[in-house]
């Protein structure tokens, strides 16, 4: 199997160059080639599953992002939708959302649901990408696995409409688990994509869908409540503090909200800090040009500062780590603040208290 990280390919050098090339012949009839959004979740899989026993060539993307709970540094994707291609034996090309999708979050038109998660803007958003690879690797439509009235927000009759029409997919937007619920597509009308074959599931049960799983063999799949941290309450509020508090907030800053500890110490100031040693290293590394605070001689958190600060925010960063490091029973003890090739010490005696960590805590 082959799998694309955030590369965009040049014409005619694409997974789908074979097909291109038989575009010109009948063949093209019996096996055209869709692009199909994987998640690795249950319905996508599904839908590549139906799509990949008709014969049709199947090019999936996988989209990955800051707030992905999967590891896509290390599996080159979404660890659930590699294994799915891998296990199906189709191509993958992982899509990366990066700030243009962030500031979607940020000001979404169609609403936030009940976290920060955007997700009519958010379907749109990789639907518009997967279009362009549609076009780009002339393939006859973009499949999904979306089952109509499965999800309140994004999977209602008039959503998935709006959906369709707002990514540029009219009639080229197949939904094969309730595709004879829904008209058909051009793929479907000119005969390329057997209709008679497609699903007519609807609605929130997921027994269909696991019994379909059985009888197509699908045996990796990803749990239904998906692998998105914009749902969580507490990343969500994070998010939404950043947006608030920090008119240049980046990419790094997005990702900084999915680690370790937030605090607001006042508006121009947060302090994130590390859970555990693993997290300590990877705060550090994230950090960047961001200051860090750490004990100069006592194991403990790793704190690294955003926004503006001045001397006297060392002492309350100091404080904070103290609260969170329990072992360190001296009665005085020194963190360093570390930026620009800078260094600055402070002397800490008292740890924040339960109160203190409460206020200030995002
Ligand atoms: S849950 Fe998250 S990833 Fe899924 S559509 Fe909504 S915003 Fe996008």
């Amino acid at each position: 199997m082959k799998i694309e990280a955030n590369v965009d390919l040049p014409a005619g050098t694409g997974p789908f160059c074979v097909a291109k090339r038989l575009r010109s012949t009948t063949a093209i009839r019996r096996c055209p080639g869709v692009v199909a959004l994987l998640s690795g979740g249950l319905d996508s899989t599904l839908a590549v599953r139906l799509m990949a026993d008709l014969g049709l060539h199947v090019l999936a993307l996988n989209f990955v992002g800051p707030f992905c709970t999967c590891s896509p540094r290390k599996h080159g994707g979404c660890r659930l939708a590699v294994s799915v291609a891998q296990s199906m034996g189709v191509e993958l090309r992982v899509m990366s959302k990066g700030l243009d999708y962030l500031r979607i979050v940020e000001q979404p038109r169609f609403g936030h649901g009940r976290g920060l998660n955007p997700c009519i803007d958010c379907r749109i958003y990789m639907l518009r990408k997967a279009a362009e690879v549609m076009r780009e690797t002339g393939a006859v439509c973009v499949v999904t696995g979306e089952v109509l009235g499965q999800r309140p927000m994004s999977q209602h009759r008039r959503a998935l409409d709006l959906i369709e029409r707002e990514s540029g997919l009219t009639g080229r937007l197949l939904r094969p688990l309730s595709a004879r619920r829904l008209p058909p597509t051009i793929p479907e009308r000119e005969g390329l994509i057997d209709r008679s074959r497609m699903l007519d599931l609807m609605g929130r049960a997921r027994s269909p869908q696991l019994v379909l799983a059985k009888e197509r063999g699908v045996e990796i799949f990803g749990c239904p409540s998906g692998g998105c941290l914009l749902t969580d309450p507490i990343v969500a509020r994070r998010v939404k503090d950043l947006f608030d508090h920090c008119p240049d907030w980046d990419e790094r800053d997005a990702r900084l909200t999915t680690l370790g500890r937030h605090f607001r110490l006042h508006p121009d100031l947060k302090v994130i800090v590390g859970r555990d040693a693993a997290e300590n290293v990877r705060l550090e590394q994230m950090a960047g040009t961001l200051p860090v605070v750490t004990f100069t001689q006592a194991p403990g958190p790793t704190a690294v500062l955003r926004g503006r600060w001045e001397s006297g925010a060392l002492a309350m960063v100091g404080r904070l780590l103290r609260h969170f490091a329990p072992k360190v029973t001296d009665e005085c003890v020194e963190v360093c603040l570390k930026h620009d090739g800078q260094e600055m010490t402070q002397v800490v005696r008292q740890a924040a208290t339960a109160g203190d960590v409460k206020a200030w805590t995002i």
